[in-house]
């Protein structure tokens, strides 16, 4: 299996699911077709954990499943697989989902005032909810005041231009 593959895999892998996916990534690179039980002796981690991180993987078409028989004990078994073609896919899928998700976030941003009473610990209010309280922060009762939010719509425009333009080098 090519390195940029694997490593590619695994790091995918620790992102979903943390560093425990990521040993049973690195598992399933180097010995390809096992099963949740060698996969669990390879790794020393618990079987429950290795199946929860193979059936996630799974779920996601990053791996895939071929039932066989066990020949010693007669009942069907799963052999996981790296789907070596779905990474990337996966990977840019997950860009655009988090593209999304900041793009709306800003947009509500741009589209709302906020009102705080400047203690840090204390929320936000839009506009409306600051009416219903007379413009009075409900936890600490001091004065809402209208809330700057252009460093926050500068860095989340900052992150949505970094991740789309970002390109596919590593
Ligand atoms: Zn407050």
């Amino acid at each position: 299996m090519p390195k940029s593959f694997e490593d590619s895999f695994i790091k995918v892998a620790g992102l979903i699911g943390g560093p425990e996916y990521m040993i049973v990534a690195k598992a399933l690179s180097t010995a390809e077709n096992s099963t949740d039980e060698e996969i669990a002796e390879l790794t020393e981690l618990k079987i429950n954990i290795v199946r929860k991180s193979l059936y996630d993987l799974f779920g996601r078409s990053l791996i895939t499943g071929t039932r066989v028989r066990d020949l010693k004990r007669g009942w069907f078994v799963y052999r996981w697989k790296a789907q070596h073609d779905q990474v990337e896919p996966f990977v840019e899928r997950q860009k655009k989902k988090a593209a999304t998700r900041l793009k709306q976030r800003l947009n509500y941003e741009f589209v709302n005032e906020f009102y705080h009473c400047g203690n840090p610990t204390c929320i936000k209010y839009t506009f409306d909810s600051a009416v219903q309280v007379a413009f009075k922060c409900q936890v600490c009762n001091l004065t809402l005041n209208l809330y700057d939010n252009s460093d926050l719509k500068k860095a989340l425009d900052f992150k949505i231009k970094e991740i789309t333009t970002e390109d596919d080098t590593d």
